[in-house]
């Protein structure tokens, strides 16, 4: 996977996932709206018509991924990871951060849990899925810490701010869960064993595949943007990068 210099920003890089998931972000309101029209941002949305990009920023050490998105009527990480990148595009980080702030574009412009009718936090084990994809892009980066961010509806599972982990076969999953769990002080859930009671989330999958992951949740109406809510996700990201030093 080769990344182009963004130009304008030092240290920022681009390239694409996929360019078959584009959209237009501005055509959901909801969302477009608490979209901050930066520079950054306005290049972000242009380039999302054409696929789902990924950013990556700095060199050497760790190397990172916040993703969000995965829903796409699930606005508020999706917001925070903008929020994140613009704060972090000056600044000199001594690790790799990789970002994707819109996994499927068209499932956020059409302000939808599904992406061409896939659940995409069901299907990251099914080969040529777009999050099976995503995974295959993780592995290919050499990516050694996965950070999905979600939001979920007081009616929905799980229905509460939480971070989701397992305990194998990455134990490291649950420490990073239980140390977020404790500095936000939100639910910690956490499964025996990745992969279960259900398959193809992508914190499972990366788990499977000894790539240490957690999915962190805010609580928001689905398709809009709750109140405080882009805060909170920015709260566990920014949490999530504490544990690791970052
Ligand atoms: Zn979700």
């Amino acid at each position: 996977m080769d990344f182009e210099k963004v130009d304008g920003f030092d240290s920022l890089e681009m390239s694409y996932i996929s360019d078959f998931s584009g959209g237009f972000i501005s055509k959901n309101y909801d969302i477009f709206r608490e979209i901050e029209l930066t520079a950054l941002n306005r290049f972000i949305l242009e380039k999302s018509v054409f696929g789902t990009p990924i950013f990556k920023l700095g060199n050497g050490g760790k190397r990172v991924l916040i993703s969000s998105g995965v829903h796409g009527n699930e606005l508020p990480p999706q917001i925070a990871n903008l929020k994140l990148m613009n704060e972090f595009v000056n600044l000199d980080i001594q690790n790799t951060l990789f970002f994707i702030p819109f996994v499927a574009p068209k499932a956020t412009m059409l302000n939808s849990r599904f992406f061409n009718s896939i659940d995409l936090n069901r299907s990251s084990h099914i080969k040529n899925s777009l999050s099976n994809v995503i995974i295959e892009t993780i592995e290919e980066l050499e990516i050694d810490f996965v950070g999905d961010f979600h939001s979920t509806a007081y009616n929905s599972n799980p229905g509460c701010e939480s971070v989701f982990s397992s305990k194998s076969p990455t134990p490291e999953s649950y420490l990073i869960a239980e140390y977020i769990s404790r500095d936000v002080n939100c639910k910690l859930l956490s499964t025996d064993f990745a992969g279960q009671p259900y398959k193809g989330a992508v914190e499972d999958v990366c788990n499977l595949k000894g790539i240490p992951a957690i999915t962190c949740e805010v609580l928001s109406p689905f398709s809009s943007v709750g109140v405080g809510s882009v805060k909170r996700s920015y709260i566990q990201m920014k949490s999530f990068l504490s544990y690791l030093g970052i």
